[in-house]
């Protein structure tokens, strides 16, 4: 099965890089696979190499490594895409995979980045759809990605009025589609929308203008608490993920409906099911979301 990183586990990244990059300073990159650094090496010479780390921030599912010469790291991990650092501590996290916690440089090691205090940061790409690109900090806004992106769910002033009018964009898509439309709303993925339709009792196929306004209300409320408790728990498999302290995420064992088809709603105690909305594996509670559940 294909694991894709959402929010909490960019964020969790997010948090364990902060933690332990900051002052270092790069000594050599060595790369083995242009597309997965798609930089100019005489701008990795002059604008990596002997760069200091000043910050480590997210926006959507891309991390961004601030550098003191104006430049920033901009990672997406894609598909398979792990980062691992190795130093006194050691920090692993993104696609499951041996090499979170096996010897590195592996097979899959697409970047290496030494630092001068002999610590190591490794970006592994099994399928090569990830990448880290060189860009100078003042440009990333303007990045074709970033200027399409949605608001950030967590950000303070991303309110439920906010949140309803961006949904309302899209008012005659169904709704999984467009919690999943990337344009609306920045990272969420298929285990949230499905963890937020059930918190509000709304059926994921239903369009958007068929929810009344107070489920609106209950999926803004249930969006964010997922997201909240996700990142409190280190990201959301809970066998694949390790974060700064080695410690493995634990939020799908916090799942209501994700991948719990078979298994009784833990609200009513029907059966909980599998279908397929906006081409992706749904899970719901037949009684608790039904199509018109005003
Ligand atoms: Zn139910």
């Amino acid at each position: 099965m294909v694991y894709m990183p959402e929010l909490p586990e960019v964020e969790t990244i997010r948090i364990g890089l902060a933690s332990l990059l900051p002052g270092l300073v790069i000594k050599n990159v060595a790369h083995d696979w242009p597309k997965s650094f798609p930089n100019a090496p005489a701008d990795v010479a002059r604008f990596m190499v002997g760069a200091k780390v000043l910050g480590v921030r997210r926006r959507a599912k891309v991390l961004l490594i601030d550098l003191s010469t104006k430049y920033s790291l901009v990672t997406h991990l894609k598909m398979t895409g792990q980062l691992v650092y190795v130093g006194k501590k050691r920090f692993g996290a993104g696609h499951p995979g041996k090499d979170l916690v096996g010897d590195l440089p592996a097979k899959a090691t697409r970047v290496t980045i030494d630092f001068t205090d002999g610590s190591q940061l490794f970006f592994n790409d099994q399928r090569k759809f990830g990448w880290m690109r060189l860009i100078p900090t003042i440009e990333i806004p303007e990045i074709d990605f970033f200027k399409k992106v949605g608001p950030e769910p967590l950000d303070a002033d991303f309110t439920v009025q906010k949140f309803i009018e961006r949904l309302s964009r899209r008012k005659n898509s169904n709704i999984k589609a467009v919690l999943l439309d990337q344009t609306v709303i920045a990272g969420v993925g298929n285990i949230y929308a499905d963890e937020s339709l059930w918190a509000a009792k709304i059926h994921p196929a239903t369009s958007v203008a068929d929810v009344p306004k107070a489920r609106l209300v209950a999926l803004y409320n249930g969006l964010i608490e997922v997201l909240k408790l996700s990142i409190k728990k280190g990201g959301s498999t809970d066998k694949n993920y390790v974060d700064a302290l080695g410690k493995k995420g634990s939020y799908l064992t916090f799942a209501k409906v994700f991948r719990r088809n078979g298994q009784p709603c833990p609200r009513c105690g029907s059966i909980i099911e599998k279908t397929r909305v906006a081409g992706r594996g749904t899970h719901y509670c037949p009684r608790c979301q039904k199509e018109s559940n005003e």
